[in-house]
């Protein structure tokens, strides 16, 4: 439905309050990859998914990597290889939890998104978190009030038959 407005001026105020200001967006089993760890130098990104960063940011919207990286700690990867390859894809900026013990950084806890949201001034309700686990990407996105985005790559696809399932589908 289309409102009315009194003026142009009040519809560019209108769609500047609406606008999504970043785009997080996890990395295996979203982006690429194949859910599980994979080295930032084997990597590789799905089809579609570099032209989806590129048309995000030509839209003037911030694109952040938001990523468990667990193995980090165990010294299977460095924290530098994983933003050399976050920057090579053209994110803004990676935010990466590097950790294997409790920490308040690894999603499902929102801390990464919170420093974030202080690092680049963002309203995270008008941000939108892009994922394919829902324990863990849709629920910090959740803890903040994002928009959330479960992909049907990765984890995804069993996740969305389940939902399908428990919303009144045939069930498995
Ligand atoms: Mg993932
Ligand atoms: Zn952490």
């Amino acid at each position: 439905m289309k409102q009315h407005s009194s003026s142009g001026e009040d519809e560019i105020l209108s769609n500047s309050y609406d606008k999504v200001q970043a785009v997080f967006m996890d990395r295996d089993g979203t982006i690429g990859g194949t859910g599980h760890f994979v080295h930032p130098d084997s990597f590789t990104l799905y089809p579609n998914a570099q032209k989806s960063i590129d048309l995000l940011k030509l839209a003037g919207i911030r694109v952040f990597a938001l990523t468990n990286q667990h193995r980090i700690s165990r010294g299977e990867a460095t924290v530098e290889a994983f933003n050399k390859q976050f920057q090579g894809y053209g994110f803004d900026q990676a935010y990466i939890c590097p950790h294997e013990d409790e920490c308040v950084c690894r999603k499902p806890k929102p801390g990464m998104l919170i420093d974030a949201a202080k690092e680049h001034n963002l309203d995270l309700t008008k941000c939108v978190v892009i994922g394919d686990v829902g324990s863990t990407d849709m629920l910090a996105a959740h803890a903040v009030g994002a928009k959330k985005i479960l992909v049907r790559t990765g984890w995804g696809t069993p996740l969305i038959n389940d939902i399908s399932g428990e919303m009144g589908g045939n069930g498995a």
